[in-house]
């Protein structure tokens, strides 16, 4: 099949997420397919070849095809690709329990398949815990605002962006969304009804990469206790190094209640979420007839579990932790470089992510210039018009230069 029927067939019974599809279906819309990725790099179905500058869509760890990941997943699919975890265990499950339980400081693990369903799978333990654990008038949840947990109806409603919840925000179930923690402190008698604070740590991700004031984090933890909320993390964007700690809550000497992961849990290689939580959590859902009534297909598929085996691996093997404080600075200079350009606004950075805020530009520059910035070898999508820089963890030194240079030409084009 040549390329344009490739594309022919996309626009004939594809529905993309996320995206506009009569402009994306329009005849002078070309769509880029990738056919290929080798550490930080893809190349589309014309061989011209990309710095993957958002990780995959804040996925990619290790970087592509990484050999580690890639054997571990082969050796996995030729002895068995996926069992029911419904009445059945398997080894690779419990080997990678183990591990996340050790690296997070929190024993148990409970699995699923995306962002959205671990956050999912927290929220409905925290509200089964109380319910059955004599405070059943605890089925509140507190969120905070411009916050995103994730596309299913109930993530959903935990987020504070408008857009992701229809035209009117009413789709879903209602959620206390506070400011920040001064507004939460000042929700007086109704706290006693608030199951759980759910919040990104360090930094909101499809706010556009806003940073949350040191000790915030720390500040919250100590709320929850003292107000018996339940605290959850979700780590999905943060996790796994992003932030140059494994988790970001490492860096407040935080430990939550519930701690959700997904993205970086398989290196990026396949879909795999877990919600770690406390014994005390599991503990409540111990005795005559009591289960979580919670689950999905493809709980714990062996293959996720083994991609994500993999991936901790070469998180060993490579001492990647070790050798991030120096990237780290790198980066930092590198994007805070676009900061003194007239066209950005202000640059944010937490670890190996970073937002570039445009300047007074129409809605949709950021996205003009992510197209522009292909040209010169970058991958990447804004948020609005925030530009996003999140490279796997591999990423050289001379591949960063390369995509904060793609940026700037991008900026110059676009916004003059
Ligand atoms: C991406 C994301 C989610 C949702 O994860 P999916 O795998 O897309 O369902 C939830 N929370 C945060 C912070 C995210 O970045």
């Amino acid at each position: 099949m040549n390329v344009g029927d490739r594309c022919r067939l996309d626009k004939e019974h594809l529905w993309h997420p996320f995206t506009p599809m009569r402009e994306w279906c329009a005849e002078e819309h070309e769509p880029l397919a990738l056919v290929r990725g080798e550490g930080c790099w893809l190349w589309d179905q014309e061989g011209r070849k990309y710095l993957d500058g958002n990780s995959s869509i804040w996925t990619n760890i290790h970087g592509h095809g990484h050999p580690v990941i890639n054997a571990a997943i082969k050796e996995q699919v030729d002895r068995v690709a996926h069992t029911s975890f419904l009445g059945f265990t398997h080894e690779p499950a419990m080997a990678l329990g183990r591990e996340l339980a050790e690296l997070a400081g929190l024993p148990r693990v409970f699995f699923s398949d995306d962002g959205s369903t671990a956050i999912e799978c927290a929220v409905r333990m925290a509200l089964q815990f109380w319910q059955q654990n004599g405070r059943p008038e605890k089925l509140g949840m507190v969120g905070f605002d411009a916050a995103y947990h994730g596309d299913t109806l109930g993530a959903a409603s935990l987020g504070g962006i408008p857009l992701f919840k229809g035209a009117a925000n009413h789709f879903g179930y209602g959620v206390q969304r506070v400011k920040d923690l001064e507004a939460l402190r000042s929700l007086g008698v109704d706290v006693a009804r608030v199951a759980a604070v759910i919040v990104e740590p360090l930094i909101q991700g499809s706010a556009g990469m806003r940073l949350w004031p040191k000790g915030m984090l720390k500040e919250l933890e100590t709320w929850c206790r003292e107000n018996e909320v339940f605290l959850i993390l979700d780590e999905v964007m943060t996790g796994f190094g992003r932030t140059g700690t494994m988790f970001a809550c490492q860096q407040e000497d935080v430990v939550p209640d519930f701690l959700c992961l997904a993205k970086g849990l398989t290196g990026g290689y396949l879909p795999m979420a877990a919600t770690l939580t406390t014994e005390r959590v599991f503990e409540g859902f111990l005795g005559e007839g009591r289960a979580f009534y919670y689950g999905h297909s493809y709980t714990a598929s062996q293959l996720g579990c083994a991609a994500s085996l993999g991936s901790l691996r070469v998180f060993r093997e490579e001492r990647v932790m070790e050798g991030l404080a120096a990237k780290m600075e790198v980066f930092a200079g590198l994007v805070g470089s676009l900061g003194a350009m007239p066209q950005v606004l202000e640059v944010r950075r937490c670890g190996m992510i970073a937002g570039i805020e445009l300047r007074d530009q129409p809605p949709g520059t950021g996205a003009r210039v992510c197209v522009a910035a292909r040209k010169f070898g970058l991958l990447t999508r804004p948020v609005l018009n925030t530009l996003v820089l999140m490279p796997p963890l591999c990423v050289t030194h001379a591949e960063m230069g390369q995509m904060v240079e793609a940026l700037r030409l991008g900026i110059e084009e676009v916004c003059g």
